[in-house]
């Protein structure tokens, strides 16, 4: 019999496999890291074959575990959103390394269609600003830059897509080049009122709308895989990108209701329903679900720089040999001694979109040290995440409580702050693990398991921890003035 879901979680650092029993439970899991290559300043890439052998292993690894395919019921896969990848479709091979969703080489082009007065009708389109993070730009650079993807787009062979849909490509021995409306409505080339890639945003950005995928659902019947991989045939029911897989697996699916992803960046969703967003405070609009047509919508902040900023103090300062040490050390002192630090490592995401802006550590004195400056790096998560409240609460969308998870969420210590800084109740799951879940949800319901998400949810969620709001009003005001100074340095 076919019991369980199995979910390939696509991240920044890392690709995983995992596999759930129908009610949530994780049953097993395999994971690899992913080498970072950074060939000049703000550029990141990575090995889209490196992606693909190591998701294809973890695969079959955690499938091994399940006692073959056959007790696999259906597959979800979910990405670190706007990274793109150019392959070629009938050899199936890559032209170049993918561009990171981080990667800030598309700017000067940004900035071209910035000062050409593109981005209201942009913005108005796609709900998303002109900025080098999102994936339109990135495929446009290859184009110009890379011969062989410039060869290959003459020739009429370049694919382009986002790492869910180079890996159901691969998945599916090149039968289907597809990618769902949650990872199309991250690329500047899908209208949010029609969830189709638009011919006009394609001529503006220079993407040939011949090499991008088809536009499908995020949950149903979507693809089967090559039998020659697994031993027989999966299918594929449920595609998303990570922060709208969280936001699923949170079960934010009504109106107001908020998750915080805390990885190597921070996303902040928060539900819409079938409203389409309209931000006039700098946030984006895209697409959270789409089944069998029908589409709902978020309300997001980006903050480029979360865990990655502890991930610094480990690499590249040696403040901390793990990064949950930041915790103890936080604790170890009252406060952080006047020390500020604005993440801006990569630039400042929402509500600032400063590309150029880089970071700042403020307030250093002879009595800072590793604990004063990890203390900081863990309140830097509390003052980005205040500015995003505002922003959202300006835009109409404020938040009641704040569901948070990703890697960085397991540290007690930032949980309270968030809640002390923010003033409301943060809620953390049992399982921090909600992108993948949220995968298995929708992969759940495409295969019929459940009616909708929201049965999915009911059945596959697990328990929260509640963190209450404890700091006095006054210190958290000095906190943040301290910020905002820090913040107008950079
Ligand atoms: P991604 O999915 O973006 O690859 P994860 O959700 O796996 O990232 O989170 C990993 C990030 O969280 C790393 O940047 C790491 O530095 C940070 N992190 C993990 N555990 C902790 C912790 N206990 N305290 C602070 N930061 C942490």
């Amino acid at each position: 019999m076919s019991d369980y879901i199995l979910v390939l979680d696509e991240g920044t650092t890392s690709t995983r496999a995992l596999l759930f029993a129908a009610d949530g439970i994780p049953v097993a899991s395999a994971q690899e890291p992913l080498t970072q290559h950074y060939p000049q300043s703000g550029w990141v890439e990575h090995d889209p074959r490196e992606i693909w052998d190591k998701s294809i292993a973890c695969a079959q690894a955690v499938i091994a575990k399940a006692g073959g395919a056959a007790g696999i019921a259906c597959i979800g896969i979910t990405n670190q959103r706007e990274t793109v990848v150019a392959w070629d479709k009938v050899t199936g091979e890559p032209l170049t390394n993918a561009i990171v969703w981080q990667d800030r080489r598309t700017e000067p082009f940004c900035s071209s269609l910035r000062d050409g007065g593109h981005e209201g009708e942009v913005q108005r389109r796609t709900g998303l600003l002109l900025d080098p993070y999102f994936s339109g730009t990135k495929m446009r650079w290859m184009i110009d830059n890379v011969p062989e993807v410039r060869a290959a787009a003459q020739r009429g062979t370049l694919a382009l897509g986002t790492v869910e849909s180079w890996l159901t490509f691969k998945l599916t021995g090149g039968a289907a080049h597809i990618t769902d409306a949650s990872n199309a409505s991250r690329t500047l080339l899908m209208g949010l009122e029609d969830g189709q890639f638009d011919d006009g945003l394609c001529d503006l950005l220079g993407v040939p709308l011949a090499a991008l995928p088809g536009v499908v659902d995020m949950a149903g019947p979507l693809a089967m895989t090559d039998p020659s991989l697994f031993g027989c045939s999966i299918p594929i029911t449920g595609l998303a990108g990570d922060q709208q897989a969280a936001t699923i697996g949170q079960a934010c699916l009504a109106p107001g209701q908020t998750k915080a992803t805390y990885g190597t960046g921070a996303f902040v969703l928060t539900c819409q329903g079938a409203a389409i967003p309209r931000s006039t405070h700098r946030l984006l609009g895209t697409v959270l679900t789409q089944i069998e047509g029908a589409r709902t919508y978020a309300i997001e902040g980006s903050v480029f720089v979360a865990g990655s900023l502890v991930q610094w103090l480990r690499d590249s300062l040696g403040i901390v040999e793990v990064a949950s040490q930041t915790e103890e050390l936080a604790r170890s002192i009252p406060d952080s001694g006047g020390v500020v630090i604005v993440p801006a490592l990569s630039g400042l995401g929402a509500p600032h979109w400063q590309a150029e802006a880089r970071g700042v550590i403020a307030g250093l004195s002879f009595s800072s040290g590793k604990a004063q400056l990890a203390r900081a790096a863990l309140e830097a998560m509390a003052h980005q995440t205040h500015d995003l409240a505002t922003a959202f609460a300006a835009d109409g969308a404020a938040w009641q409580t704040l569901r948070i998870d990703g890697g960085m969420a397991a540290n007690d210590w930032m949980a309270q702050d968030l809640a002390d800084m923010l003033g409301i109740t943060v809620e953390r799951p049992g399982f921090v693990e909600t992108t993948a879940l949220g995968a298995a949800m929708l992969a759940a319901t495409g295969a019929g398991i459940y009616p909708d998400l929201g049965a999915a949810a009911e059945a596959m969620r697990g328990d929260l921890t509640r963190f209450t709001p404890q700091l006095a009003a006054g210190v958290r005001e000095a906190r943040l003035a301290t910020w905002r100074k820090a913040l107008a340095a950079t």
